[in-house]
């Protein structure tokens, strides 16, 4: 199952690439807003396969202003750092033996076309693959860990190095939350939609040049191992976000350094879901 959020309404992307409106055609059962639909995520998937053959506008005649986040309001956003060994070495830092996670603030989230608004300093591109919890809980184990997943998504970790690397201690959730530092998108996919969910090649690029590709298999921590570290901690709430780190090709660890500057056009995909598109605008 693949849904999208077009003019903030919950859409279920169809085997044909037509998008159906849920809510229309359960007679409101489903609430357009799509946060809410992580809250009844069986109820919907049950739903979902009877909805396919309904009508709806193909995917690609709706205009790309129209797509916001899968996943606008999540309650809690994890973020986990290092997690691609390859990523760590480029930043020099050790691999890490459990997992390191920071947050972006949810004011930062956004969807996955338009401007991006850099503020001053250094802002980096991490692409990474997100997770959206479905069924919530804690100490779920890693072998149900799959099942507690709604679906997998695209995001950027956008980051200023600058501030993220002054003081005494990394910085990093105030420095990778400015407002458009979270875009994520275009679709939320489920993971069995994809051959191997552990399996998914994602990469960007700018003004057309690849900077990044990688692949989630060579993540440090697998998506299970990440869900069931995470809610051994803290409990996982349907709706909630996890940005499951970035593969190497940051603009920090090159040599000579290289960042966004107004004017580059970033684009983001992993395969099996789509790509998102942003353009880097300076500060008025
Ligand atoms: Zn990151």
């Amino acid at each position: 199952m693949r849904l999208a959020n077009i003019s903030n309404r919950l859409m279920l992307v169809t085997q044909d690439d037509r998008v159906v409106d849920v809510s229309q055609q359960t007679d409101g059962r489903f609430s357009p807003n799509i946060q809410e639909c992580y809250d009844r995520w069986d109820e919907l998937r049950e739903v979902a396969g009877q909805l396919d053959g309904a009508t709806g506008k193909p995917l690609s005649g709706i205009a790309l202003d129209y797509f916001a986040s899968p996943v606008p309001h999540p309650r809690q956003v994890f973020a986990i750092g290092l997690n691609y060994a390859a990523h760590a070495a480029e930043a020099s830092l050790a691999v890490p033996e459990d997992l390191t996670v920071f947050t972006k603030f949810a004011t930062c989230l956004t969807g996955p076309y338009g401007t991006i608004t850099l503020p001053p300093g250094t802002v980096d591109w991490e692409v990474e693959l997100v997770a959206v919890v479905g069924r919530g809980g804690r100490h779920i184990p890693k072998e149900k860990a799959w099942s507690h997943v709604a679906g997998l998504s695209v995001g950027q970790d956008l980051s200023e190095r600058t501030m993220q690397a002054s003081g005494p201690a990394p910085q990093y959730s105030l420095a990778k939350s400015f407002p458009g530092f979270g875009p994520i998108g275009p679709l939320l996919v489920t993971p069995d939609e994809f051959e191997d969910p552990d399996t998914i090649e994602l990469g960007c690029a700018i003004n057309g040049e690849e900077v990044q590709i990688g692949n989630t298999s060579d993540m440090v921590f697998s998506i299970p191992e990440i869900i069931a570290r995470l809610s051994r901690v803290t409990p996982l709430l349907p709706g909630d976000v996890v940005f499951t780190g970035t593969p190497p090709g940051v603009g920090v660890g090159r040599v000579p350094q290289r960042f966004l500057a107004p004017g580059d056009e970033l684009v983001t995909y992993a395969l099996g879901i789509g790509e998102m598109r942003h353009q880097m605008i300076s500060q008025t």
